[in-house]
């Protein structure tokens, strides 16, 4: 089932990289397949099928799975927010933190990392005006942000990320996209002497072909590789 619908997710970035209009800095699109709310043998499936980065939202229940299934060679993706609490436990499952959204957490993240002697991949999560969603920071925080986590030794900028609203018509998110890969590029000129952000993390199953037309090279995929999520 997973491999089947790997394959149409596969199709689909395939014919959203063709229509895209402009040469985007990376035309390679790295799939996160997101297995919140399912059991640690959908991720074990999902692996044997091709997949090599899945994404969780909770700490915990990452955890309880990471545990079952920590000789699977497979990187452990966290997209959900993350409380500062939580950062010692997060930098010990995943390689890459999409949702660093303050200065505070941050800091708490680096603290955490250097505490067990890693320096932990991390992306910002931006939150321009047009969305509803509670999480990321604005627009004219970044740069300083960014500034701030070039300071630090334990954390390695790699990129921003956004989530967009759920719109029926996954057109609606252009705007967003556009505005996102804008603001990508636009940082990641400004920081190249110092750091290379590499990954625009954006698109989810209704609205990833979109994303990809407007620039993204991560892309978080749930519904359209494991059906419906029960909760
Ligand atoms: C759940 C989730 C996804 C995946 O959503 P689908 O619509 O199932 O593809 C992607 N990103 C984040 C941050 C999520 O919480």
């Amino acid at each position: 089932m997973v491999a089947k619908n790997l394959t149409l997710v596969n199709e689909r970035i395939e014919v959203a990289l063709k229509k895209r209009k402009f040469s985007a800095f990376d035309d390679n699109v790295k799939l996160i397949a997101v297995t919140k709310n399912h059991p640690a043998n959908v991720i074990a499936e999902a692996v044997s099928a091709g997949i090599i980065a899945v994404g969780e939202n909770r700490v915990q229940e990452a955890k309880d799975k990471f545990e079952v299934l920590n000789n699977l060679d497979v990187e452990w993706h966290l997209i959900g927010h993350l409380q500062t609490n939580k950062a010692l436990q997060a930098v010990k499952i995943f390689s890459l933190i999409h949702s660093i959204d303050s200065e505070n957490l941050l800091l708490a993240v680096n603290k955490a990392a250097e505490k067990i002697g890693k320096v932990q991949d991390i992306l910002f999560q931006v939150n321009l005006a047009h969305e509803e969603s509670k999480f990321g920071m604005g627009e004219d925080d970044l740069s300083g942000l960014v500034e701030k986590a070039l300071l630090l030794s334990n954390v390695r900028l790699c990129g921003l990320m956004c989530i967009a609203p759920f719109y029926d018509n996954p057109e609606d998110c252009r705007p967003l996209f556009k505005d996102m890969y804008t603001l990508f590029c636009k940082t990641k000129k400004e920081f190249s002497s110092r750091v290379d952000l590499k990954y625009l993390s954006m698109g989810m199953t209704n609205d990833f072909h979109i994303a990809i037309e407007e620039g993204a090279n991560m892309i978080r995929v749930g519904t359209a590789l494991f059906g419906k999520r029960q909760y």
